[in-house]
């Protein structure tokens, strides 16, 4: 099935999104993560993809295929394309199709000194033009509510992301944010740009203290003061913080639902208890 299709059934699809464990031993517990993931029964599952030469993006279409084979739920597999030429990305093509697969989330991947770029595609829209010329395919793509990190602007930005949507992206998955605010204003500018694809909220319920250091150094997301706040008293009560930052997460997705965003993407980092606590603080919303 397209999920593109959901979003004109549905007022609010939920989405949850996984990534392949590195280690073989962990793999055998991603049968426990789902089980309670799709006992939630999503409207799909995202599993992520190395951004080149990893070995675990085979992983990534194992996992696809035992969610739509074995637990009825709709994946879509994350495909990057900058360490990739075209014959590879037609091998993988080959490989989603016999496993059944029919959604993509059409990625650049991140730059990586340590991988070898390739000519064929420079952009996300490249691939994403690329697929949907194949025909059979529903393709989605990132964007970024608060500019994409190598962009001059969001004006450059949004342009560009008109340009993946001109190339066939069906619908978009945002980059994390904490501040509704902020999605709000990038709804609006993507509206006045003539994007007009559903576009879902990506949320990331912080629950422990390395997630928190990571998101200060690494994501760019603009942290409110409330956010702040919750996060420096709780830091070091692992319990706490976990109840805070779930309360402050349901809090954010009931603000979006309320405001009739497309969709929820959870960034679930594979703990299933984060995601069966938000589906429960929402079950009547949805
Ligand atoms: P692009 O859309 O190509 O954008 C990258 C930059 O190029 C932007 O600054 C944009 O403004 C500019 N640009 C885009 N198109 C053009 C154009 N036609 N002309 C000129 N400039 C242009 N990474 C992984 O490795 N694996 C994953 O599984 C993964 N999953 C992700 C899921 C989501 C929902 C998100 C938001 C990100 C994910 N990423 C993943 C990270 C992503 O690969 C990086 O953010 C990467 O830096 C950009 O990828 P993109 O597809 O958005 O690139």
């Amino acid at each position: 099935m397209h999920i593109a299709d959901t979003y004109n059934k549905k007022d609010t699809v939920l989405s949850f999104e996984i990534f392949p464990p590195k280690k073989d031993s962990a793999l055998k517990n991603i049968d426990a993560t789902l089980e309670v993931l799709c006992k939630e029964n999503p409207d799909f599952i995202s599993v992520t993809f190395g951004a080149g030469g990893s070995s675990n993006n085979n992983k990534t279409i194992e996992i696809a295929n035992k969610i739509k084979n074995q637990y009825g739920i709709e994946p879509m597999v994350h495909l990057t394309c900058l360490s990739y030429e075209k014959s590879e990305i037609d091998d993988f093509y080959k490989v989603l199709k016999e496993n059944n697969i029919e959604n993509i989330l059409a990625l650049r991947g991140d730059r990586n000194p340590n991988v070898e770029e390739k000519n064929d595609f420079k952009h996300a829209s490249d691939l994403t033009s690329y697929i949907k010329a194949k025909g059979d395919f529903c393709v989605a793509g990132a964007c970024y509510p608060e500019v994409h990190p190598e962009a001059d602007n969001s004006i450059v930005d949004i342009r560009n992301l008109k340009k993946k949507v001109d190339a066939g992206a069906d619908f978009l998955v945002s980059q994390l944010f904490f501040n509704n605010d902020e999605f709000y204003r990038f709804q609006e500018k993507c509206a006045i740009a003539g994007i007009d694809v559903p576009i879902s909220a990506g949320i990331m319920p912080v629950t422990n203290k390395s997630q928190i250091e990571r998101m200060v150094t690494m994501c760019g997301a603009t942290l409110p003061d409330r956010f702040k706040k919750i996060m420096e008293k709780y830091q070091d009560n692992q319990e706490a913080l976990f109840d805070a930052g779930l309360a402050y997460a349901i809090s954010q997705v009931i603000d979006l639902i309320a405001s009739g965003v497309d969709g929820i993407h959870l960034y679930t980092m594979n703990n299933p208890v984060v995601a069966r606590r938000i589906c429960d603080g929402i079950k009547n919303l949805i």
